[in-house]
């Protein structure tokens, strides 16, 4: 069993409904013959590999990264529907048990809306049936309760007027109607944290803003804690409060959205930031990155995203930055942003002026 990863600084852990401490999801790879001759040590894929944040009653943070990079992964081992390597999660300050009665209450706290609706709805199940399935599972034997509980989240996912709705079939609604009722029956159980993995991914551009109303509405007015996965930054800033960027299994920054979508620090974040479509014509910075993400089972070694950095240095490919506060809301990885002295590393302050002065602030 792998070791958990360092346990990075935890933000909003106070008052957070749920809480990820130091989380592992590691893969085993298929040993090769001449590695189980020679007694080597079994190799594993990374895939979320020492993550660390807290969720707050009524806020969205948003997780991006490119493709590879372990988002998905966290989010659905953050509601145990593949069970950690290493790493706790707590949901209300104590850790989640992985006994079948422990995980069964979590998940009627602990829900995920997919990216794709045509395979997240059953095509034989008719709308009714396929919110009412998690209800009875969670309220057995309540059918007053369950019909009450149907009704409101159908009315809150915008499925309205709800009786044109309740006896058709998937392959009678368009794909924002079946995202908005696999919305309803997440939200049906009335959780109070609920993963979002690329929910607008797949839909059309001029009906995601009603997706995306949804879950601002979802945090603000019931409370609810909101992980937002996605790889498109320019929605994180319709949804998100805070926005977490993550590289090969690690958070590489985690700030306030305003911090990060608009001043990055991180090179990859501003990487990332500078290839987002943006909606005006002031000039911005280019930065071109090198290659694609690596295989999360061949690491490499130092800070893992060195080989497609430009401004990587020698220390750069031997020590492994840690996350460090540049302020009271943003944590970095990065050794321009260490805020010790030794070989490699600039003062913090220093190393924030040298970067802004490159004109890095994104438009
Ligand atoms: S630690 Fe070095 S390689 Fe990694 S992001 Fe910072 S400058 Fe680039």
């Amino acid at each position: 069993m792998p070791a958990a990863g360092p346990a990075e600084p935890v933000v909003a852990d106070g008052e957070a409904v749920i809480e990820l401490r130091g989380l592992c999801k590691w893969y085993p790879l298929r040993q090769r013959v001449l590695d189980t001759l020679l007694g080597r040590t079994p190799r594993y894929l990374r895939a979320v590999d020492g993550v660390s944040f807290g969720v707050r009653a009524g806020e969205v943070l948003g997780v991006a990264g490119e493709s590879g990079c372990g988002k998905s992964t966290t989010g659905m081992t953050a509601i145990h529907l593949h069970a950690p390597t290493a790493g706790e999660i707590l949901f209300d300050g104590r850790p989640v048990g992985d006994s079948a009665a422990e995980l069964r209450e979590f998940r009627r706290h602990a829900q995920i809306v997919f990216q794709n609706p045509y395979e997240s709805l059953n095509p034989r199940f008719t709308v009714a049936d396929s919110i009412r399935e998690p209800l009875a599972i969670h309220f057995p034997r309540q059918h007053d309760r369950q019909e009450r509980m149907l009704l409101q989240a159908m009315e809150r996912a915008g499925l309205t007027p709800v009786d044109d709705y309740l006896d058709r079939f998937p392959h009678q609604l368009s794909g924002g109607q079946l995202q908005r009722i696999a919305i309803a029956r997440a939200i049906a159980v009335q959780p109070r944290f609920l993963v979002a993995d690329e929910p607008v991914s797949m839909l059309d551009v001029s009906i995601r803003a009603g997706i995306l109303n949804l879950f601002r509405h979802f945090s603000s007015e019931l409370q609810m804690a909101i992980l937002y996965i996605s790889h498109d930054l320019s929605t994180m800033r319709h949804v998100c409060s805070r926005v977490a960027i993550m590289y090969l299994g690690r958070i590489v920054e985690m700030g306030t959205a305003t911090q990060v979508l608009d001043a990055p620090l991180h090179p990859y974040a501003r990487a990332l930031m500078a290839a987002a479509p943006v909606m005006t014509n002031r000039s911005r910075e280019r930065i071109e990155l090198k290659g694609a993400v690596p295989n999360p089972a061949d690491m490499p070694a130092g800070c893992r995203f060195h080989p497609r950095c430009p401004r990587a240095t020698d220390v750069c490919r031997t020590i492994e930055p840690a996350l460090e506060a540049t302020d009271a809301e943003r944590v970095v990885a990065c050794h321009l942003y260490r805020s010790g002295s030794g070989p490699g590393t600039a003062p913090l302050a220093a190393a924030a002026a040298h970067h802004q002065g490159e004109g890095n602030a994104i438009a």
